[in-house]
Formats: C-alpha cells, sequence, structure tokens
C-alpha cells in the first residue's frame, strides 16, 4: 500500500529533479535538485503512517496472558495452580458434573474470565438460567472472547468453544437459547475465573 503510494512520488520526484537541475541557476532558495521534492506535499504521507502502524501493531488483549508465556506441560499447569479437574476441563476437553461445580448458580454482577490467561469471555448480564446446571450464557463478551470450533466427539457434531487467546476448551455452544441471539453457551465452571465489579461506592 505504501510503496505503492510511494513509487509514483519517487518517479514523479525524478522528473521534477532532471528539470529542476536544469535549471539550478534560476532556483532562489532551492540550491540543490532534493529540496524541492521533500517540499512537496506528498511527503508527508510516510510518516504518518509509520506512525499509525506503531499504535495498531500491538494487539495486546485485554489484559490476558500471551500463549507464549503460558504453561505447556501438565505439570506446569499444575504448578500454575489449575487443580486436576481445571486441567482435564480446559486442556482435555473435560467435561465437569451438572450441579456441582462453582458457577451455575452464581448471581453476581461481573465478568467471567478463562482460568488458564485471564481472557475476558462472559458478561454476567448475558448469563441465565438454563436448567441444565452449568453456567449458560447467550453471548460472548467481545468478538475476542471464544472461537469455536466443531466437535466430532461422541459419534455427533457439537460446536466446541474454546478461549480465543490461549486455546483453553470452555464448553459447547448450542442453537436452544434465548433470544436476543438463540444461542445456548454451555460453560464449565472450572475453566472460568469469576471476577466480580467493582462496588459503585469507589467510583
Ligand atoms: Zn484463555
Amino acid at each position: 500500500m505504501s510503496l505503492q503510494r510511494i513509487l509514483p512520488v519517487l518517479s514523479l520526484a525524478l522528473i521534477v529533479g532532471c528539470s529542476e537541475s536544469s535549471n539550478v541557476n534560476v532556483s532562489s532558495d532551492a540550491g540543490q535538485e532534493e529540496t524541492p521534492i521533500s517540499a512537496t506535499g506528498e511527503n508527508a504521507a510516510p510518516p504518518i503512517q509509520t506512525v499509525g502502524e506503531s499504535t495498531t501493531a500491538d494487539p495486546e488483549p485485554t489484559g490476558a496472558t500471551p500463549v507464549d508465556k503460558l504453561p505447556t506441560t501438565k505439570e506446569g499447569w499444575l504448578a500454575r495452580g489449575l487443580t486436576e479437574e481445571q486441567y482435564y476441563v480446559t486442556q482435555e476437553k473435560g467435561t465437569e458434573r451438572h450441579h456441582a461445580n462453582e458457577y451455575w448458580d452464581n448471581n453476581r454482577t461481573g465478568k467471567y474470565l478463562c482460568l488458564c490467561c485471564g481472557q475476558t469471555l462472559f458478561d454476567s448480564k448475558t448469563k441465565y438460567k438454563s436448567g441444565t446446571g452449568w453456567p449458560s450464557f447467550f453471548q460472548p463478551d467481545s468478538s475476542e472472547s471464544v472461537a469455536e470450533h466443531k466437535d466430532r466427539s461422541f459419534f455427533s457434531v457439537r460446536t466446541e468453544v474454546v478461549c480465543k487467546n490461549c486455546g483453553a476448551h470452555l464448553g459447547h455452544v448450542f442453537d436452544d437459547g434465548p433470544q436476543p441471539t438463540g444461542l445456548r453457551y454451555c460453560m464449565n465452571s472450572a475453566a472460568l475465573r469469576f471476577e466480580e465489579a467493582a462496588k459503585s461506592k469507589e467510583e
């Protein structure tokens, strides 16, 4: 993109430069042929583009730990604080027991983060009583929260939901949820860390 913009400018500059070089004596304050070239308005574009690239070249997600800083072995995950069940669910695509998990009945206000990396996954505003005994949401917190894969295990096709940042297994999504999305994100508490919203009096 920037090259395509610069090339015509350069070729134009060469032409201008050649014509200038024949009129060097006429030019009053432009003693060198490069001077009029750099004075053209077109040259303002490259520095602006560089600034834009430097600000957008930092795609750090919302406080989540980058994948390359996360453990790659079971020992590493357990050392990081995961329980055997949390490891089984998030790293081995396991499923915890319904009604016997931490958040299925949690009604407090706040965000649900990825237990493994801290990525923000769901907002309590989208949590609803699905009757399944697992924490259920009708939509993720943002487009950066989760990714979905076809899961062909157990002789059926389901849609697996994973953390978009670190790939941890979270649960599955079904199309029998409430409006406005009609989706049911059926999650494992063992893959989540609830962060209660700050009290309004602190604001
Ligand atoms: Zn994650």
